[in-house]
């Protein structure tokens, strides 16, 4: 279990060396209670320069179980049962908060063969297919009386957009309760243990969405 993951400090050296990291960040080894990952012991580490080869995984096309993707996503085989805990989190909380589910989730991309962004002999987790960028949800009408009586406020009962960039910062109004919806997801993710890494607006680059994935480490910055 150790030497599988021998490769840590290698790998969170570099985003404290950056100033990436900062005190307000959680950045440690999963704990016991987390299941290892089939992709733990992967090598991360390449050549800084030149074109880069990513790994042969298994990898599948989802279109969401619980909530589906405004476009199918292409991910390693693995990582889809971590999508579907989010999709079923996420039609939860929006229940809870807006009496119905998202009609669809707003995404940026999952799979895509490139380097880590300021760290060019790592590979990123998006080359192994075993990342997502979110940038929001969007809800349809209410359908039914029950889910227009559940709506929390009159504008809601139309369809809207819920956006990491428009509304997490948001204290006021309906707004304020996007808010809401945005860290209340992201709080019931930590606590599931659902992604290793979770990084929203707090962190460099990512303003505009959230950026989750099962790298052999944790790092939280939201
Ligand atoms: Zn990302």
């Amino acid at each position: 279990m150790q030497s599988q993951h021998s490769c840590w400090p290698f790998l969170i050296g570099p985003l404290f060396a950056l100033g990436l990291v900062s005190s307000s960040v959680s950045a440690e080894t999963p704990t016991g209670s987390e299941a290892p990952y089939p992709l733990d012991s992967l090598e991360r580490t390449i050549s800084p320069k030149g074109k880069m080869k990513c790994p042969n995984l298994n990898m599948t096309r989802h279109k969401g179980k619980y909530v589906r993707y405004h476009k199918p996503v292409f991910i390693y085989q693995g990582f889809q049962e971590r999508l579907e805990r989010f999709e079923s989190i996420a039609a939860d909380v929006a229940v809870e908060i807006y009496g119905r589910r998202p009609r669809q989730i707003v995404h940026l991309g999952t799979y895509n063969c490139r380097r880590i962004r300021r760290i060019p002999d790592l590979l990123s987790e998006h080359a192994l297919g075993n990342a997502i960028d979110i940038e929001g949800f969007d809800f349809g009408p209410a359908r039914n009386p029950t889910e227009r009586a559940s709506s929390p406020h009159r504008r809601l009962r139309r369809g809207f957009k819920v956006r990491v960039d428009s509304h997490w910062d948001r204290d006021k109004g309906v707004e304020a309760l996007h808010a809401r919806f945005l860290h209340t997801l992201t709080e019931r993710l930590l606590e599931e243990e659902v992604f290793r890494v979770l990084l929203g607006p707090a962190f460099p680059g990512h303003q505009d969405h959230f950026h989750f994935d099962l790298a052999p480490y944790r790092l939280v910055s939201l």
